[in-house]
């Protein structure tokens, strides 16, 4: 069994002790449903009202759970009838709920440890023997819905974190500490980067200094696409229902769209581009082909509140989208360019290790099996031709395309999903928005459509890079280069001279002239703006026409004195070849 897949086991049965836990020091607690998950486990309770469950109450639950665990139970699966189901859970409402909802046909199994009965599909372990009791730790609590729906009843989630050996949760909490020192809802405050407001959920006020980092991607990402062969579009934020019934957004993902009246007409705001791109797209020939359609589209889903997470998880968004359309013939070498381009980006904001995930048919899907075998092999021999390794997820591809996914490890060790690549057979179908061309043979075709984003949404890859540089952007990034500060007033003209030279030699460069003293405004240009280059101006800097330079501490570079010209040469390479470093 794969390490992977035999952990969650673990987790999941770990789960099981804490349920059995938890009822026993809180009686007449209700039990839900407790899945392992990444790094650990939760499961969602029902305390009785008499009951107000707090993180001082921990110690107590690991305690019990280690006295359970040690006890070396066995989980004992036994397979019952729907009846006898329904009448072992009577006491059970969230249990009773889901044994209604099984199938007639679904065999109905519980699994019982230590006198604790639960219903469950299992596998779990064999013995609470194989759950080490010093590699899980009580992380937090969390209200969550009963199945996630805001009618039902609030529940208590508790998460815990757990692994095979000690040493791995130490690791972890380790890295949980460091992750917490760089969340980038904390850093965006220090460094002014944005704000959000609790009144309107998911939306970025974007403030000077994270609008300048967030441009300078923006800009980056539209010369990179603009080498590589596409053209820029730009389609309506607000597009009416008719577009959305024949993309099948209206049925499908209604529940998600901002949606708006006029002049008694329906209208969404759109949550995606691609039924946008479409429309730009009237009939062409073959010889127009691969038209690569790029566009920075402002999409707004409605995403429930409670699953939003600072800028990473967010309502309005910004993608960096954009839409192939081809042949068939085409999609490969379309495909392992856009895996080059992905690498290069990815290598220019500091990323180099990647992991691609497969994604093939699903059982539900539309478009011949011929097809979908060429689609999938187009993007596996684009994979290899880009040098990248893939894992296989068979069978997750969407139901109108396969896909691969790419993500990336930060400097934590910590796995995003940024990249994804999506061939589609569907939308250009005559079914859908009905994209036609003319072939070669002089007869209508339907082009395929790849769906393609490098970083994912702007919003989310800035939180991804704030979190990973610790704020600490590299030179290209940083929204202030360098700040200029002189030893004492009367330097301030020679200050704003050199300012004005960096500024025009497009280095984003301040002059600091308040009358604070200079230490004051190097700690706090350091720690609010983790600026790069500190260039100090006193007497003979002004005399000989230099800039005294102070490296960012983390680089450990000795501070210089360089001419005016020499330090402008030496910012505008870093900047140009995209080091990551300063
Ligand atoms: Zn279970
Ligand atoms: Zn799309």
């Amino acid at each position: 069994m794969e390490k992977n897949e035999n952990l969650q086991i673990i987790r999941h049965s770990c789960a099981h002790v804490m349920a059995e836990a938890v009822q026993k020091l809180f009686p007449g607690t209700k039990i839900a449903i407790g899945p392992a998950i990444d790094n650990g486990f939760y499961y969602d309770f029902d305390f009785p009202k008499e009951h107000k469950i707090t993180e001082e109450d921990f110690p107590a639950i690991e305690k019990e759970m280690r006295r359970i665990i040690s006890s070396n139970a066995v989980f004992t699966r036994k397979e019952i009838s729907k009846q006898e189901a329904l009448s072992l859970f009577k006491d059970e409402p969230y249990k009773l709920e889901l044994i209604n909802e099984l199938p007639e046909s679904e065999v109905i199994s519980t699994y019982e440890q230590d006198g604790y009965l639960d219903l469950c599909r299992g596998p779990h372990v064999n013995s609470t023997k194989e759950i080490n009791a010093q590699a899980f730790k009580i992380a937090k609590l969390a209200g969550a819905y009963w199945k996630g729906d805001s009618e039902r009843p609030m529940l208590t989630r508790i998460y815990a974190w757990c692994f095979e050996k000690p040493q791995e949760l130490k690791d972890y909490l380790t890295m949980l500490a460091e992750a917490e020192k760089r969340d980038h809802r904390k850093l965006g405050q220090e460094m002014d980067l944005f704000h959000l407001d609790p009144e309107d959920p998911g939306q970025i006020f974007w403030h000077p200094n994270g609008w300048t980092i967030y441009t300078v991607m923006q800009d980056y990402m539209r010369k990179m696409v603009r080498r590589d062969g596409y053209q820029e579009v730009n389609t309506p934020a607000i597009m009416p229902r008719t577009l959305w019934e024949r993309s099948g957004h209206w049925g499908h993902y209604q529940k998600n769209m901002f949606i708006t009246e006029s002049e008694k007409r329906l209208f969404a705001i759109k949550p995606m581009n691609c039924p946008g791109a479409i429309e730009i797209f009237k009939i062409r020939s073959y010889k127009d082909f691969p038209l690569r359609l790029a566009e920075f589209g402002h999409d707004v889903r409605n995403e429930p509140s409670g699953t939003l997470h600072g800028i990473m998880r967010v309502r309005g968004f910004v993608q960096d989208d954009a839409h192939i359309l081809c042949t068939e013939d085409q999609v490969a070498s379309e495909v392992a360019k856009f895996c080059k381009l992905l690498k290069n980006v990815y290598h220019d904001f500091g990323f180099d290790n990647l992991v691609v995930k497969f994604s093939t048919m699903p059982e539900d899907h539309v478009g011949d099996l011929k097809t979908w075998e060429k689609a999938e092999k187009a993007l596996s021999d684009a994979c290899h031709e880009a040098g990248l390794e893939y894992e296989v997820q068979p069978g997750e591809g969407a139901f109108y395309g396969p896909k691969l996914e790419f993500k990336l490890y930060d400097c934590l060790g910590r796995e995003w999903q940024c990249g994804t690549i999506q061939a589609d057979f569907q939308l250009p179908s005559a079914e859908r928005l009905d994209a036609t061309y003319i072939g070669a043979d002089n007869q209508k075709h339907h082009p395929v459509m790849l769906h393609r984003a490098i970083l994912g949404s702007f919003e989310r890859f800035l939180g991804i890079l704030i979190e990973n540089f610790a704020g600490a952007f590299p030179t290209w990034l940083a929204f202030e280069q360098a700040a200029v500060i002189p030893v004492t007033n009367q330097f301030d003209d020679y200050a704003k001279e050199v300012t004005e030279a960096l500024t025009a030699s497009d280095i984003r460069a301040n002059a600091y002239l308040s009358d604070e003293n200079m230490r004051q405004k190097i700690k706090a240009v350091t720690k609010e703006h983790k600026t790069p280059y500190i260039l100090i101006l006193g007497e003979n800097e002004q005399k000989e026409k230099t800039v005294t330079v102070r490296f960012r501490q983390s680089s450990g570079l000795e501070q210089k004195t360089m001419k005016i010209q020499e330090f402008i040469d030496y910012v505008q390479e870093k900047v140009n070849s995209h080091f990551i470093g300063i």
